[in-house]
């Protein structure tokens, strides 16, 4: 292996430790604890244990935490009913709504509940815009946490050609928009791309978020680029194949202890600046 790993465990930690600074000191100043709403819908076990992750991620950092687990029969005019008390609740400053929902469920309809200024995962329109305009405002939590990790390795990033493999709206769209607004020249590319392989290897950094184990061959990939993979499949897998990209790249992230932990900091960093802002407009400090 000639790659040196990009991890994310000791970085996402750090950020987690100051998020609790920050959290313990609004419990201090101002008896607010930032709180987190979680909403699950449907028993699909892994988005469950990635609910009770985060939970107890947010309990390490002095967020409180509020559970909505809902039925997999629920509509979508019942989960923004719920999702709309949540916004106007002023106990509560971030919600996440766990992705993805049960397929009759209208996910944009649900997602756009979200009071903005609670969307600390940045799945709203008015988050995606921010970071389409390069506007201050909540980073959808894995694109976010990515862009964190390439900056606390010193990726060089400007004028470099990225190439991010999925366009999701929680995940390769930000993350290409992200990546533009560092100055990276962005190709997108998607299930009907031509040629990915030859598209791959003209690539300075690679975004793999495609949703399938070991799809990145080594041999798609340019000698010394920096690869990405926000994959997350079962047993552990990521969508690069690790073992022959780590043969190749000049750095990698692994999965696990790469892009995950990191899309958990992000969440608990912004959940603390959503109730930072909640309290300072109530005392005027804003
Ligand atoms: P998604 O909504 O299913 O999107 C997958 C994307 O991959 C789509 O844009 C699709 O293209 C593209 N794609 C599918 N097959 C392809 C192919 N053969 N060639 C090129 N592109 C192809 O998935 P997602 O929610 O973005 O998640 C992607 C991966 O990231 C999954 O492994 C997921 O588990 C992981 N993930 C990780 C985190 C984390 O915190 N680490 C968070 C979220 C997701 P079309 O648009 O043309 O269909």
């Amino acid at each position: 292996m000639s790659a040196e790993l990009m991890i994310g465990t000791d970085l996402a930690a750090e950020m987690v430790a100051k998020a609790a600074e920050r959290a313990s000191a609004l419990q201090e100043q101002y008896g607010v604890q930032p709180c987190l709403a979680t909403v699950l819908v449907g028993d699909d076990p892994a988005s469950a244990t990635y609910v009770r992750m985060k939970q107890n991620r947010s309990k390490k950092a002095g967020i409180a935490s509020r559970s909505v687990v809902l039925p997999d029969s629920t509509t979508t005019e019942e989960l923004v009913a719920e999702i709309t008390k949540l916004s106007q609740d002023p106990a509560v400053h971030g919600i996440l709504l766990q992705h993805p929902v049960p397929p009759q469920i209208d996910e944009r309809a649900a997602f756009e509940a979200i009071d903005p200024a609670k969307d600390v995962d940045g799945v709203t329109m008015r988050s995606f815009a921010a970071m389409a305009f390069g506007d201050p405002g909540f980073r959808s939590a894995t694109p976010g946490g990515i862009m964190r990790l390439l900056a606390a390795y010193d990726v060089p990033l400007e004028g470099a050609h990225a190439v991010v493999i999925g366009r999701s709206p929680i995940l390769g769209k930000p993350a290409g928009m992200l990546l533009l607004a560092s100055n990276a020249t962005v190709t997108y590319a998607h299930s009907r791309t031509r040629d990915l392989p030859e598209l791959v290897r003209t690539a300075d950094v690679v975004i793999a978020a495609v949703g399938k184990a070991n799809f990145v061959r080594g041999d798609w990939l340019k000698p010394g680029a920096v690869v990405v993979d926000a994959g997350y499949n079962e047993g552990n897998v990521g969508d690069v194949h690790f073992a022959e990209a780590s043969e190749v790249a000049s750095l990698i992230t692994p999965v696990p202890g790469g892009v995950g932990p990191m899309t958990i900091a992000l969440l608990l960093e912004q959940t603390v600046d959503a109730a930072e802002t909640a309290v300072h407009s109530l005392t005027g400090l804003a």
